[in-house]
């Protein structure tokens, strides 16, 4: 707890006030596990546990960890889904304060045969754990990218973005395929964006760090995602080649309620700014914090308030209906 409460302890960077918030997880030999391993992971499990809840400590408790039999069973299932096509994208849009739509993001939607709709959280941490990411990756960005060219082939050219997972970053082919897929669909680069962690950087950071060298030298966009919620955000921030930062939705969601929360957005705009990104925050859902956000001088907003994910069809109509006719359009005479 020493240890949290340090990190935890505002930073003053030329002027710049920032709080951090550490996260801790504890397992307990030999309750938990009898060898180092296993404790390791128990440890991390209550360690994830901590960052998603936002409570500082947590110690592992076995009925919270998803590693059940149960879950392995879903696995297998998630593998033959995708075989199966049965995995879709959904598309949630980014959008400015003046309307401007600035992207979409692809979230994907599983509905199980037996289980219906099962929420990515859920499978995607499966995929990490087992292996199948890649393939869940190559079909997201399969899927997204030719849903892109069909846009584009109709008038529409809003770029998308794509959730990875460090797994991704870490595989060595990994921007070379992206690049190629592009050039297979015929959609250029600057018409993907590609969400990422700070979690990218705790395992192998050269590995990373060459992935995302690569990636932008091929032109593709990275957005920094869930910012906030990692380890030190600063540290990765000025190593990361990233264009656009992502507020978690857990500081948007009290932002105008809660002078702390408050207080860290703005501290994150500012120093983003700072750097040359673009700020988007996540989870918004009402009126009041769409216009907090737009004070502290946001660049964009992604949330229920402006719609949440939706099917192919249905963004096509959305996208459609937003569509504001350009005045050369208008204006082109006989
Ligand atoms: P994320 O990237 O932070 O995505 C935002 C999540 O917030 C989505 O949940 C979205 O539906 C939800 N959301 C959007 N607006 C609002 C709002 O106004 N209020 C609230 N309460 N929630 C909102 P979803 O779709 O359940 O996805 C959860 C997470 O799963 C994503 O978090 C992302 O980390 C992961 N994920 C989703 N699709 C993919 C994917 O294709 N690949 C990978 N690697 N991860 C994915
Ligand atoms: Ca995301
Ligand atoms: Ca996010
Ligand atoms: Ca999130």
């Amino acid at each position: 707890r020493g240890l949290v409460s340090a990190l935890s302890s505002p930073l003053d960077l030329d002027g710049l006030t920032l709080v951090l918030e550490a996260s801790a997880g504890v397992a307990v030999f030999p309750e938990h596990a009898t060898e180092a391993e296993g404790l390791l992971r128990r440890a991390d499990v209550a360690m994830y546990e901590a960052k998603r809840d936002r409570t500082a400590v947590e110690v592992y408790e076995a009925t919270r960890d998803g590693n059940t039999p149960d879950r392995l069973g879903l696995l297998a299932d998630l593998r033959r889904a995708l075989d199966a096509g049965e995995v879709e994208l959904h598309y949630q849009p980014k959008v400015g304060f003046d309307g401007t739509v600035s992207g979409l993001e692809a979230l994907v939607r599983w509905a199980h045969p037996e289980r219906g709709r099962v929420p990515p959280d859920e499978f995607i941490a499966i995929a990490e754990t087992s292996g199948l990411m890649p393939r869940l990756t190559e079909y997201v960005l399969e899927t997204a990218l030719a849903q892109v060219a069909l846009w584009r082939a109709a008038g529409l050219t809003v770029p998308v973005a794509v959730n990875v997972s460090p797994r991704d970053v870490h595989s060595p082919g990994f921007a070379g395929a992206v690049a190629a897929r592009l050039a297979r669909h015929g959609v250029p680069p600057g018409a993907l964006q590609l969400e990422i962690t700070e979690h990218v950087l705790l395992e192998d950071p050269q590995q990373a760090a060459d992935t995302l060298a690569g990636l932008t030298g091929h032109g593709v966009k990275m957005s920094l995602d869930d910012f906030g919620t990692g380890y030190s955000s600063l540290v990765h921030l000025r190593r990361l080649p990233v264009s656009e930062l992502k507020i978690d939705r857990s500081f948007v969601a009290r932002l105008a309620v809660d002078t702390e929360d408050a207080e860290i957005v703005r501290c994150t705009v500012d120093l983003a700014h700072s750097l040359g990104l673009l700020v988007v925050a996540e989870g918004v859902e009402d009126d009041e914090t769409w216009e907090r956000l737009r004070d502290l001088g946001c660049d964009a907003v992604q949330g229920w308030l402006v719609a949440a994910a939706m099917p192919p069809g249905e963004t096509t109509a959305w996208l459609r209906a937003r569509e504001i006719p350009a005045p050369r359009a208008l204006s082109s005479g006989p």
